[in-house]
């Protein structure tokens, strides 16, 4: 059977490769998207941060998703952990740093709803509903099999195939995993009380237990514990689950109901020496995997595909192709410190609650006591958190 040809080939139909699908063909490269266009309910929502909001805006979809998203205005930290270095509760208001909100957030699968929808009828974005089996690449083309023994060929392979990538493992990119004796639980929550824009995260022994604003009287759990524990949630039903996060709230939200479907994550992380091989570049989970503190790992996988398209418009301004060495390196340059950052700042963050160890309590304790009472500390943060200063990409920036 003979190659389809395309400049860029995409495989993984999930929020990172339907954007890396977007904004390639956005850009005029003839692209090809392969994978199933379905996202499960599973109670998750993504926060997505201003730069993120920046980058789906230049891509014509911020209107589409503003109105399904609650803006986050103020993020709000309790040391719930009963430590002896206790801090008070911290908040950070997105006005400190002049900005209307942090970011938004929205149901995961409504988010990639809207982005399959856009997919559907993107001029020059071929949708191949397959399953990728296979690649191979040499110095001129890469080449993926698909499931029904047909084959697709591109300049450029991109990874975008989740967690378990196959694509990384037959490309001899090792993927470093661990575990955390941690599961997330989500849900989406109706409550009495407002949330009124802000965002509440409660760090306990053993994870945080974070609330997020979604549209009208509504918010998302994400309660990180340890598995016994949300064995235990789960098994629970709705109302007495929605009692058991009402008391954990300690009722700042009153009275809840669960309100939309639940879901169960074992805590894993996942770390890549390189994000290139032969004509492959790796973005979102295939790349990096984290617990879901600080709502960075899909802003992060927003960041690969932008800068990845950065990488690629800027080597064929050399003359060199999308998948070429010129525009491989650049793309493996500009992600390598972004993506160790936040993968190290999660885990230790992670790991200081889990610890109870005295010391590392206090450096926990300073910490945030330091972000609540220096101003320019606390902005300093803020702005990171929001967007790494260093090498943003295009899209990303102020003035698109
Ligand atoms: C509880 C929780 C809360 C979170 N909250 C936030 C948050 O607030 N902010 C944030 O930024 N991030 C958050 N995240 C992280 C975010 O959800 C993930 O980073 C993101 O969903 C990963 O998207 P992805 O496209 O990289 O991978 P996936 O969503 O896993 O998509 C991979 C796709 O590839 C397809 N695929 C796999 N293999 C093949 C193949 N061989 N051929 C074709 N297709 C294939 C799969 O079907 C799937 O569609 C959270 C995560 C969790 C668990």
């Amino acid at each position: 059977m003979s190659d389809r040809h395309f400049e860029i080939v995409i495989v993984g139909a999930g929020a990172a490769g339907l954007a890396a699908g977007l904004a390639f063909a956005r850009d005029g490269y003839r692209t090809a998207l392969i994978g199933p266009l379905d996202s499960p309910r599973d109670g998750r929502t993504v926060a997505l941060l201003n730069g993120s909001v920046r980058f789906l805006e230049a891509l014509g979809l911020w209107p589409a998703i503003a109105n399904h998203a609650a803006p986050l205005e103020t993020m709000r930290i309790i040391d719930d952990t009963g430590s002896l270095f206790r801090p008070p509760p911290v908040a950070f208001r997105a006005s400190e740093i002049d900005l209307p909100a942090f970011g938004f957030n929205i149901e995961n699968a409504d988010f990639v709803e809207i982005l399959a929808e856009a997919a559907r009828s993107r001029e020059g974005l071929t949708l191949i509903d397959g399953q990728a089996s296979s690649h191979s690449g040499d110095s001129e083309l890469a080449h993926v099999t698909l499931g029904d023994g047909g084959s697709i060929a591109g300049k450029l392979i991109v990874a975008a195939d989740g967690r378990r990538s196959r694509l990384r493992e037959e490309a001899g990119i090792e993927g470093r995993t661990w575990s955390y004796p941690q599961t997330a639980v989500t849900a989406i929550l109706a409550h009495v009380r407002p949330h009124r824009e802000t965002s509440t995260e409660f760090h306990t022994r053993h994870g945080p237990f974070t609330l997020v604003p979604l549209p009208g009287h509504r918010s998302s759990l994400v309660w990180v514990t340890s598995p016994e524990h949300a064995s235990e949630l789960s098994a629970l039903h709705d109302a007495a689950l929605a009692l058991r996060i009402e008391r954990q709230a300690q009722s700042v939200l009153g009275a809840m109901r669960i309100d939309g479907p639940r879901g169960s994550f074992p805590m894993t992380g996942m770390a890549v020496d390189r994000f290139t091989a032969a004509r492959l570049a790796l973005v979102g989970e295939a790349a990096h995997v984290f617990p879901p503190i600080g709502a960075q790992g899909l802003n992060l996988g927003l960041r690969d595909v932008a800068a990845l398209r950065d990488a690629v418009i800027d080597a064929g301004d050399e003359g060199e192709d999308p998948g070429s060495s010129n525009a491989l390196r650049r793309y493996q340059r500009g992600r390598d410190i972004d993506v160790r950052l936040r993968t190290a700042a999660v885990d230790g963050l992670n790991r200081t609650l889990l610890s109870g160890y005295l010391p590392l309590d206090f450096m926990r304790g300073a910490g945030l006591l330091g972000l609540a009472t220096i101003g320019p500390l606390r902005r300093a943060v803020m702005r990171e958190g929001v967007l790494p200063r260093m090498g943003t990409p295009r899209l990303m920036q102020a003035a698109v």
